[in-house]
C-alpha cells in the first residue's frame, strides 16, 4: 500500500510537488493506475460519468470500499487515496480466500473541490445526488464544469440522471488529519460522526480616519472592534466541549498603515458533532458581535453563508469497526470529523462508516502527510474483519 501511494504521488499536475485537480491528464493517469491494479484484483472496472474509477466483484447491492484521489495543491500522499488502497487491498486478500461477497471500490474523482469550489462532486455523482447547477460554474480559467467533464472524457448530462444505486454500506479509511490519535498513542479510530458546520461573514463597519490626527477618543476603529470579536471566537471555541470557532480570514478597508480602518470583514468558521450546540454557539458569536459593536459605536453585520447539518455514522457499522479493533486487540477510540468527507454523501444512501488512521503530527494538506507502515497494517486488518463480518 505504501509503495502504491508513492507510485500515486508522483503523477500530479506540477514537477516537484504533488497537485491532482478535477479532470486534469494527471486525474486521469492515477485513475488509469487505480483501474490496473483493480483489474489486477480481479475487479471488472468502470468509468462513471464523471470520471470516478469503480471496481466491482460479485453481484447484488455491494459493500463500497473506497475514498478519493483528487488532492489539494501541494498536497500530501495519504490524503484519500490511502482508503483506497486499503480497499484495494482488502479486496485482494478476500479475493484470495474465495469469498463470494459483492464488493465495490470506489476513487472518487473529486472530493476536495479545489478546481471548482464544489463539495463532493465525486461522491455526488456516484449516489445519484449530482447538483446540475454545479455545472455552468467556471475554475480560475474560466473553464465550466460541463465543459471539463466533457474534456476528460465525462458526459455531464449522463452525470445528473444517475440513479440512486442500491449499496449494502460505505466504509471508508482515511487518514486522521488531526492529532488526537497520536497524543493517545493509538493506530485507528472509529469515526461516530462528522461534524455540522456553520460559516457566516461578519462585516464591522465603522469610520475611517487619519491615523495622525484623529483623537483615540474619537474614533471608530472597525479592526479594534473585529479583534475583540476574534477573541471572543475563540473563547467561545475554548470553553465549549468538541466545539471549533475559528476566524480564518479577515479583510480591511482601506487597509493602509496610516488609516484607522474604517471596515473589516471576517469570516467565521464553527464547527460541532452537535446541531444544536453548534447552532447555539453561532447565536452566541453574533450576540457577542453586536454587544461589542455597539459599546464601540460601530456596526456588525451577519451574513450566514453555510450551514450543514452534522451526520452520524451508522451505529451498526461503527459496532463492526469497533468489534474489528477490539479483535485486533486495541482500545475503540471514537472521535468526531472535524473536515468534510465522501462518507458525508454515501450516507444519505446507505449505512456508512469511517475508520480514521494516525497521521504524524496531525498533518495534513501538505507534503510531511506521513502514516506509518504499522498503523496501515492494522488499519487494514481491521478493515478486512469488517469485509468477513458482514453478510
Ligand atoms: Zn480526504
Amino acid at each position: 500500500m505504501l509503495a502504491r501511494a508513492d507510485e500515486l504521488a508522483a503523477i500530479s499536475e506540477e514537477h516537484g510537488r504533488l497537485t491532482r485537480g478535477f479532470a486534469t491528464p494527471a486525474l486521469a493517469r492515477a485513475g488509469d493506475l487505480v483501474a490496473t491494479w483493480m483489474e489486477d484484483a480481479g475487479l471488472t472496472v468502470r468509468r462513471d460519468a464523471v470520471g470516478n474509477v469503480i471496481g466491482r466483484v460479485g453481484a447484488g447491492p455491494p459493500l463500497v470500499l473506497g475514498s478519493h484521489i483528487d488532492t489539494v495543491p501541494d498536497a500530501g500522499r495519504y490524503d484519500g487515496p490511502l482508503g483506497v488502497l486499503a480497499a484495494l487491498a482488502v479486496v485482494e486478500r478476500v479475493a484470495t480466500h474465495g469469498d463470494g461477497s459483492s464488493l465495490e471500490v470506489v476513487a472518487f474523482a473529486d472530493e476536495e473541490g479545489t478546481r471548482f469550489g464544489t463539495t463532493y462532486l465525486g461522491s455526488t455523482a456516484y449516489a445519484g445526488s449530482f447538483d446540475g447547477a454545479s455545472l455552468d460554474v467556471v475554475d480560475g480559467a474560466g473553464v465550466t464544469l460541463r465543459d471539463a467533464i466533457r474534456g476528460a472524457g465525462g458526459d455531464p448530462d449522463l452525470a445528473v440522471t444517475v440513479p440512486v444505486p442500491e449499496l449494502a454500506g460505505y466504509v471508508e479509511v482515511h487518514i486522521e488529519q488531526g492529532p488526537v490519535l497520536e497524543r493517545e498513542a493509538l493506530p485507528v479510530g472509529v469515526v461516530t460522526a462528522i461534524a455540522g458546520q456553520t460559516r457566516a461573514r461578519i462585516t464591522v463597519t465603522g469610520e475611517a480616519g487619519h491615523a495622525g490626527t484623529l483623537p483615540m477618543d474619537a474614533r471608530r476603529d472597525a479592526l479594534a472592534a473585529a479583534s475583540e470579536v476574534v477573541l471572543a471566537v475563540e473563547r467561545l471555541g475554548r470553553a465549549t466541549a468538541g466545539l471549533v470557532a475559528t476566524v480564518g480570514s479577515l479583510s480591511l478597508t482601506p487597509n493602509v498603515g496610516n488609516v484607522v480602518p474604517g471596515e473589516t470583514r471576517m469570516l467565521l468558521d464553527v464547527r460541532h458533532a452537535d446541531d444544536r450546540v453548534r447552532r447555539q454557539a453561532a447565536d452566541e458569536i453574533r450576540a457577542e458581535a453586536e454587544r461589542i459593536a455597539a459599546a464601540r459605536g460601530v456596526d456588525a453585520e451577519w451574513a450566514l453563508r453555510y450551514d450543514t447539518p452534522a451526520v452520524e455514522l451508522d451505529p451498526g457499522l461503527r459496532g463492526h469497526l469497533a468489534d474489528a479493533v477490539r479483535e485486533h486487540g486495541l482500545p475503540v477510540r471514537e472521535l468526531v470529523s472535524g473536515a468534510g468527507h465522501d462518507a458525508v454523501v454515501l450516507s444519505r444512501v446507505c449505512p456508512a462508516a469511517m475508520l480514521f488512521v494516525r497521521c504524524a503530527g496531525g498533518i495534513s494538506h501538505d507534503p510531511r502527510e506521513s502514516v506509518s507502515e504499522d498503523d496501515v497494517a492494522v488499519a487494514l486488518d481491521v478493515l478486512e474483519r469488517v469485509v468477513r463480518s458482514l453478510p
